[in-house]
């Protein structure tokens, strides 16, 4: 297996449409590094540098330290899964796994053996002498991953593979590909817009944002400490809620100060705050860090907040309790069994202690900076 360097990368699509900039990306052997980011951000771009499907305009692309800007995509040693997965309709699962070494003119039996391992690993045994059409969704994909297993490839690209698949088979396949990370020991960059799939495979996520890398990091540091109110928002459903407001700082306390709440914020916070930080700030509050008032005395550090409920989504084990807080619209993951009344007012926690803190201007986090 190999490690990719991205270095100094730059896409420019018909002289104006940025598509990457200043990309700088090293995924190690054996890593599984998730991209992930809205429609349009740059992700595949990416991707598809790495694979050579796409010429890189400015900087550098390392496969186990062979620089490959100019190397075409069949001798870069990779192997690319597809959202679609382009199956030729005419030939047998088998015959649709064992093409490519066919093309390479391996020796019949290695691409025997090749193509029963990875159907045996991908659990299709059963399957290799069906059509495609004669396939579900899942089983379609998988004979796409085993298509790319039996080349033994340096590096596995997925870009987007689970989104045509419906939500359970989405799951699914989720941890197969995970375990096959596992059992292969390969390296993996895999692009999806989906968060729960980042959180869920990555051993490192980044983020991106308009061509720009936002953060790298591993999934948890990702949740908990978002750099920018980008990461912050886009990683996490629901979504984190803002507050806009502004901080005081008077003998050494921090509070923070709005319309929908006003409170001291605890010294865990207070002192990541640093020195000469911008008044104007955006608080950031994840949905499950505000209780009902009842649990106040639990937490360390909490704002009482008095909110009018909109919208009450039983989950089961939980509720997402939508509300309204002064101008701004709250959700709140709440553990309760008699769900609150739609329309009635509401008295909540907002524990203090987990609360984010980001620059209105540019977003950035006072709280965590990136230290990918
Ligand atoms: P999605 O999740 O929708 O696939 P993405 O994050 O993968 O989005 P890219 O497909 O990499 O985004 O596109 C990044 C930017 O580059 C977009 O603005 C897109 O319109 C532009 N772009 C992509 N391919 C081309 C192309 N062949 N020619 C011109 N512009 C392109």
């Amino acid at each position: 297996m190999a490690e990719v360097i991205i270095k100094d990368v730059r896409k420019v699509f018909d002289g104006d449409v940025v598509a990457v900039t200043d990309m700088n990306l090293t995924v190690e052997d054996r890593e599984f590094v998730v991209l992930v980011g809205p429609s349009g951000c740059g992700k595949s771009t990416l991707l598809r540098m790495v694979a050579g499907l796409e010429d890189v305009t400015e900087g550098e692309i390392f496969i186990d330290g062979r620089l490959v800007n100019d190397v075409p995509p069949k001798d870069r040693d990779i192997a690319m899964v597809f959202q679609n997965y382009a199956l030729y309709p005419h030939m047998s699962v088998y015959e649709n796994m064992a093409f490519g070494l066919r093309l390479r003119k391996y020796p019949k039996e290695e691409i025997d053996e090749r193509v029963r391992d990875a159907a045996d690993i991908l659990g299709i045994e059963k399957l290799l002498d069906r059509r495609p059409k004669a396939l579900s969704g899942g089983q379609r994909q998988r004979v796409a991953v085993g298509r790319a297993i039996v080349r033994k490839p340096r590096v596995f690209l997925f870009d987007e593979p689970l989104s045509n698949l419906d939500a359970k088979l989405r799951v699914q396949m989720r941890t197969e590909i995970s375990k096959l990370h596992e059992r292969l020991s390969a390296t993996m960059i895999y692009v999806t817009h989906d968060q729960v799939e980042a959180m869920t495979m990555g051993t490192r996520i980044m983020v991106m944002k308009d061509g720009l890398s936002q953060q790298v990091a591993d999934p948890l540091a990702i949740y908990h400490e978002p750099v920018n109110q980008f990461v912050a928002g886009f990683i996490g459903s629901p979504a984190m809620n803002f507050i806009e407001g502004t901080l005081k700082r008077d003998s050494g306390s921090v509070s923070f100060e709005s319309q929908e709440l006003s409170a001291g914020l605890p010294d865990s916070v207070a002192r990541r705050i640093p020195e000469g930080f911008s008044a104007d700030v955006v608080l950031g509050i994840r949905p499950e860090d505000i209780y009902e008032a009842d649990q106040a005395a639990r937490l360390e550090s909490a704002a009482s907040i008095r909110a009018h409920v909109d919208v009450v989504e039983p989950m089961g084990n939980e509720i997402f309790l939508y509300v309204t807080l002064g101008g701004s619209d709250i959700v709140a993951r709440i553990d309760v069994r008699t769900p609150p009344v739609v329309n009635s007012d509401i008295d909540l926690a907002v524990d203090l202690t987990s609360v984010h803190l980001f620059d209105r201007g540019t977003g950035a986090s006072l709280l965590f900076g990136d230290r990918s």
